[in-house]
């Protein structure tokens, strides 16, 4: 992984819990999808942590949902507030680049995971602000995630939710109105 990862990551995994706690992805896919990150800090989760997370990721989907600035903002410091968050610079014992983490090493996975998510959350918002942070505009779909693109105009969270979306659009204007009877 790259500083960037390093750096990135932590806020992924807050939008990926995000979208647990909606039902926009299941456990097993957000358990995948950060497996990386799981097991390169001695982690090995299971179905067991499911519930925890989705209540985390609930916590996180009402912040970021949050219309008005100084609500967003405020929910989020005291989201914070409420993480027992350490943080220290490590390297991995050598292996990787200097990066911070933000709970004990061998803090319970909840514990460590919860302070690494809102505190990656809080320090990207504090950078470039949260316009960036949508919900996928795919039917169906609605999980959370960061548009970097150039001129900020990604709606979907993947190739295949444009993709999907497009084809659906296409077939909708090739289908002639059902006939009224
Ligand atoms: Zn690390
Ligand atoms: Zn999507």
């Amino acid at each position: 992984m790259s500083y960037a990862d390093y750096d990135l990551n932590p806020l992924l995994l807050a939008l990926d819990l995000a979208s647990l706690g909606e039902g926009a992805l299941s456990a097993g896919e957000l358990l995948k999808r950060q497996r990386r990150m799981f097991t390169d800090h001695g982690y090995e989760p299971d179905h067991d942590v499911a519930a925890s997370l989705t209540r985390l990721g609930g916590e996180l989907a009402a912040v970021l949902r949050r219309d008005a600035e100084d609500e967003f903002i405020d929910a989020l410091s005291a989201l914070l507030d409420a993480q027992d968050c350490r943080p220290h610079l490590t390297r991995h014992d050598g292996v990787a680049s200097p990066h911070l983490h933000y709970a004990k090493d061998g803090a319970p996975l909840i514990e460590w995971m919860s302070s690494m998510a809102v505190t990656g959350l809080v320090l990207y918002v504090c950078r470039n602000g949260r316009s960036r942070l949508h919900p996928c505009a795919a039917d169906g779909c609605g999980r959370w995630f960061a548009d970097t693109s150039r001129n900020r105009s990604r709606r979907y969270c993947s190739g295949t939710c444009a993709s999907r979306t497009t084809v659906a659009a296409y077939r909708a204007r090739l289908s002639p109105p059902a006939a009224p009877r």
